[in-house]
């Protein structure tokens, strides 16, 4: 089976983890600090923090952003459900807007007719890794009193108008699982553009621990001395995975070329074919393709879905609408809420894509869809 996504683990990998292992950090230590670094630098952001999964550089998001009961935050329901999930967990209701049906993405607009005096933040996700318009959604945020937060679990690497994705939004979280154009196995970052709401996010990353003796309630206690000032979790990145995550930094470029040249073999495959639609980008962004969302007629996908995994093809569909979910469904949420979304919904299916699809491979799929899409 060719699975619709698989990391790319090499011998640098291998000895950054293995040097690791051998040293005195296994958790937080000088690895986790470089990466941070490493990301911020690679991203164009002052400073990163590293977390140990996408879901929880959301949920230090929410926290860091001061998200809690009887706020709203508008999202998009093409997305993996921890978007949503880790506001809510954070007592925000969550408010979604349909999708821009050509990129996936969240509406502008919809977002726009979405904000309410309760707002507090709105987040996009750059689905596929085509970033939205960061300047748009920041200007759009901040005329609602809200933070601008854009889960870019699939887009690091990408760019849209010569910006970096990370150098907008008023915090941005990335995800390393697998799958997506880098790894740590489970791990994350998060970026933020004002440094008090970074502190806060390093801050729950720990616990909520203070250390610094100028900002301790009772300075005196003794050198073992540590408060909590407001509650936080473990969510550290360990020093083992921060160094698989240096190295893989390093060839996330290699990466983003080879999903790119990928992306456009597909488009040349697919682009003239009767009921197909190629995914759409802005000619504005340059994506590290993290997907491949294939569209197919929405009373076929279920078969064309089950064949192509019969053939070999380990397709997915990215994403079920979030509210679609029996937890969304039982606080109230119906179908038929974000129809552009639920139509791209039923039509999409993601083929194969990551950096080691070698180009026989990539062949076979494309064979393989148009056998069974035309056949
Ligand atoms: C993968 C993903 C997440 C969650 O990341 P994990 O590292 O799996 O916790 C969140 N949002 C989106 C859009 C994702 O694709």
């Amino acid at each position: 089976m060719i699975p619709y996504g698989r990391q790319s683990i090499n011998a640098s990998d291998l000895k950054a983890v293995a040097d690791v292992l051998q040293s005195d950090w296994l958790t937080t230590g000088p690895a986790v600090i470089q990466f941070e670094e490493a990301i911020a630098e690679y991203v164009g952001a002052r400073a990163s923090i590293a977390v140990n999964s996408g879901t929880s550089a959301l949920h230090v998001a929410y926290a860091a952003a001061g998200i809690r009961g009887g706020d709203e935050v508008i999202t998009t329901p093409l997305t993996f459900v921890a978007t949503a999930a880790t506001a809510a967990l954070q007592g925000a209701r969550i408010v979604f807007a349909d999708i821009d049906e050509s990129t996936g993405n969240l509406s502008l607009e919809a977002a726009r007719d979405a904000v309410t005096p309760r707002t507090r933040a709105i987040t996009a996700v750059d689905y596929a890794g085509v970033p939205v318009d960061g300047r748009a959604f920041s200007d759009l945020a901040h005329e609602s009193n809200a933070l601008f937060i854009e889960d870019a679990a699939h887009a690091i690497g990408s760019t849209r108008a010569g910006r970096r994705v990370g150098e907008q939004a008023d915090i941005t979280t990335f995800s390393f699982f697998p799958t997506k154009n880098m790894t740590t196995a489970e791990g994350g970052a998060v970026v933020a553009l004002d440094s008090e709401v970074e502190l806060a996010g390093r801050r729950f990353r720990n616990h909520g621990l203070v250390r610094e003796s100028d900002l301790l309630r009772w300075p005196n206690e003794g050198a073992w001395h540590q408060e909590v000032h407001s509650f936080g979790l473990n969510y550290r990145l360990p020093d083992v995975l921060a160094a698989l995550g240096l190295s893989q930094l390093k060839r996330l470029e290699t990466f983003k070329q080879r999903r790119a040249e990928v992306h456009r073999q597909y488009n040349e495959a697919f682009a003239t074919v009767d009921g197909l639609r190629i995914p759409g980008c802005p000619t504005d962004a340059s994506p590290t393709w993290h997907l491949y969302p294939l569209r197919v007629p929405a009373d076929r996908r279920r078969e064309i879905f089950d064949r192509l995994r019969a053939a070999g093809v380990g397709v997915q569909v990215n994403y079920i609408p979030v509210y679609w979910h029996p937890v969304f469904a039982d606080l109230g949420y119906r179908r038929g809420l974000c129809p552009v979304a639920e139509e791209y919904y039923r039509q999409e299916i993601s083929l194969p894509m990551y950096a080691g699809l070698a180009n026989d491979q990539v062949e076979r799929v494309i064979e393989t869809v148009l056998q069974i899409v035309e056949g």
